[in-house]
């Protein structure tokens, strides 16, 4: 049942109308199991018409988008999953305004669903890194320079990054975290979310890594330019250019949300089959959220 692949063609025939999208949806939600929000009764019956759920006891019904950040779109599932897919399965992913365009919807309602897009692509910080780690901080925004470095410049955006290397010393998964500052505590943030205790850790030079040794497996290198981090700053690189090409200004207190989706589509490269579907029984399990909630919540 679940949807497979990148072709636009082939998404297109697998959701012709909206009663489509809501027979997607009714089939996620019931791998997820049924428990009903009035009587806590666990059985239901679908209805053919709009694949709701009827409790057998007490008959509430609840629709596949209730309770779901899906729950009151005003621009209908279609567009909602174009959206999604388009965010998925390109490399870049699109920007508001390019989605607004191509949808026929404001910039600031797709904005706004991206936005709660993003917060489902967040990390579950369920399988931290175990193998080999480079960590790295760096800034976005402001005039760029090939200085990797720890700028003072406060218009910057001061960015903590640890990339996970394959046996073959490919890169095999990315997580970034926005930092105040350069202390240990702040780059600590980092270590805590993704990083086994048991990861081999390689930083630069930097004192700030040095108490954080006291806890993890780290390596501390001269950074030769980036020479003895080459993947880590191969991400950092995609991440600027994809930050550039595809969002002219990204707003500091937004910076954390399109962090998640960079590194969501990198980890799942390889499952990139998948990537569309794992995305939409994220959403279905993340709670719904108002605008008022997205602009104050990040
Ligand atoms: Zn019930």
């Amino acid at each position: 049942m679940e949807f497979t692949g990148e072709n636009i063609l082939e998404f297109v025939k697998r959701f012709p109308d909206d009663r489509s999208y809501l027979a997607y949806l009714s089939g996620l939600k019931r791998t997820n199991g049924f428990v009903c929000t009035k009587c806590r009764h666990t059985k239901f019956t679908i209805r053919k018409k709009n694949f709701a759920r009827d409790c057998n006891r007490c008959h509430h019904i609840e629709s596949p988008t209730d309770g779901t950040i899906f729950h009151g779109l005003r621009f209908g599932q279609r567009k909602a999953f174009g959206i999604m897919f388009e965010m998925t399965a390109t490399t870049k992913g699109i920007s508001a305004s390019q989605a607004a365009r191509r949808y026929g919807i404001s910039r600031t309602t797709a904005w706004a669903f991206m936005q709660r897009v993003r917060s489902a692509m967040q990390s579950s910080k369920k399988y931290p890194i175990v193998g080999d780690v480079q960590v790295d901080e760096f800034v976005l925004g402001g005039k760029e320079t090939l200085k990797q470095g720890r700028s003072k410049d406060s218009k910057k955006k001061k960015i903590v990054g640890a990339v996970e290397l394959s046996e073959k010393g490919k890169v095999k998964r990315v997580y970034f975290n926005k930092i105040d500052d350069y202390s240990s505590k702040s780059l600590s943030c980092i270590f805590e979310k993704h990083i086994s205790i048991d990861a081999h850790v390689l930083t630069n030079k930097w004192t700030g890594y040095a108490p954080l040794s006291k806890r993890y497996k780290i390596e501390q290198k001269y950074s030769e330019k980036g020479g003895s981090m080459k993947q880590m700053h191969t991400v950092i690189h995609q991440l600027k250019s994809w930050l550039r090409s595809t969002y002219s200004w990204v707003h500091q207190d937004h910076m954390e949300k399109y962090l998640d989706e960079f590194s969501f589509r990198i980890n799942r490269s390889i499952f990139k089959q998948t990537i569309f579907h794992t995305l939409t029984a994220r959403m279905l399990m993340a709670k719904p959220l108002t605008y008022q909630m997205i602009k104050i919540s990040i």
